[in-house]
């Protein structure tokens, strides 16, 4: 099904992520109608319609679905119910089982694994003595993480020592978890693809990515080529997994390269901070593939447009320095229109396209 420019896209959720969307999508003649709680939602700026209501209110997300054309979301961590009843309506893209997947990092890991994917050892924590057990298995350090609502480092620990279990258990507040093995890990990269309603799929060049604080700092172009055998082994997973889950828009997938291994991370059902620098560093930017892939269009082009591509996270204070960007030729500078700086918060980003 083909929604023309001109029709009304859906988003839920009202971050940078929902911003870019909207900003591609206007490029491509279509209004955006963002629904998120917030009342300063930065995505709300930059469309055309607003609804203002909490992601469970089903009520109000069923009158925002009869409003829109199609209906895609930005952001995980909303509750799939109130979603089916909008998928019900109006076509939901990506579709539901992929939010479901990627909502939970047991589903997810499992799911992965059923589809000929290695992520790092792993066990299932409901309790206490579950995670003493799971550690003598994993050993340390390991990392303990909630199941649900974990994003840029939010709901882990690591244990360094098998002591230290108690103290990690009470920090997550006996959420459903799952436990871990630390990686030593050669890099982190990731894999994004966008996949049409028809099966086609387009894949961007793997970016190499660097976190500190379980936050995104950069990703860089090329990946190099010592992680050619572990990217291309990640390609061929995320297309087997976005045809599994019958996937519409773009899929991400984070990966540990151990030699010429991929080790799974997660992956997020959605545009994703490791492929901003698509914006000007390919042909079609992840937005705007995004757009199109939802709305029904022919999918754009992936190559690169410079020989080097460095994209860098504007977090907290560092958004300060924008005078300093904008003097760099190389650099196109992106500001989300946030209006508190806050430490750990992601302001905006900064993509040099590089010889
Ligand atoms: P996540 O929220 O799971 O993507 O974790 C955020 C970041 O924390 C990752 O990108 C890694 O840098 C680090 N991290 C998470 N899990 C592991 C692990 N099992 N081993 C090593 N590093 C990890």
């Amino acid at each position: 099904m083909t929604i023309p420019p001109g029709s009304t896209i859906g988003i839920v959720g009202g971050g940078q992520l929902g911003r870019m969307l909207a900003l591609a999508a206007s490029q491509l003649g279509y209004r955006c109608h963002v629904y998120a709680p917030d009342a300063d939602s930065i995505a709300a700026q930059v469309a055309s319609a607003f609804t203002q209501s909490a992601f469970d209110d089903e009520g109000a997300l069923t009158r925002f679905a009869a409003e829109v054309d199609v209906v895609t979301y930005e952001f995980e961590n909303i509750p799939t119910r109130p979603l089916a009843a909008v998928a019900e309506l109006v076509p939901l893209q990506p579709p539901l089982a992929a939010l479901e997947t990627a909502q939970d990092r047991l589903e997810e890991k499992s799911f992965v694994q059923r589809h000929g994917g290695r992520p790092a050892p792993f066990a299932r924590v409901d309790d206490s003595a579950g995670l003493d057990s799971a550690l003598a298995t994993i050993g340390v350090p390991a990392i303990l993480k909630t199941r649900r609502f974990g994003y840029d480092g939010k709901g882990q620990v690591r244990i360094e020592a098998p002591d230290e279990a108690a103290a990690a258990w009470r920090d997550v507040r006996g959420a459903p978890c799952v436990v871990e093995e630390l990686v030593r890990f050669d890099a982190e990269f990731s894999i994004l693809l966008c996949r049409g309603g028809d099966g086609a799929i387009v894949t961007w060049d793997a970016p190499r990515n660097r976190h500190e604080g379980g936050i995104l700092v950069s990703s860089s172009l090329p990946a190099g080529t010592e992680f050619a055998g572990a990217i291309a082994a990640g390609e061929a997973l995320a297309r087997r997994v976005a045809d599994a889950l019958d996937h519409v828009g773009v899929l991400a997938m984070e990966f540990f390269a151990v030699g010429g291994a991929a080790i799974f991370n997660e992956m997020a059902p959605r545009v994703h901070n490791s492929g901003h620098w698509t914006i000007e560093g390919a042909l079609t930017s992840q937005f705007e593939n995004h757009i199109r892939a939802i709305c029904g269009l022919p999918l754009g082009a992936t190559g690169r447009t410079a020989p080097r591509v460095e994209m860098a996270n504007l977090v907290g204070a560092e958004a300060d320095g924008w005078a300093e960007i904008l003097a760099d030729p190389a650099a196109h500078l992106h500001l989300y229109g946030k209006a508190e700086a806050r430490p750990g918060r992601k302001m905006g980003h900064v993509t040099r396209l590089l010889p």
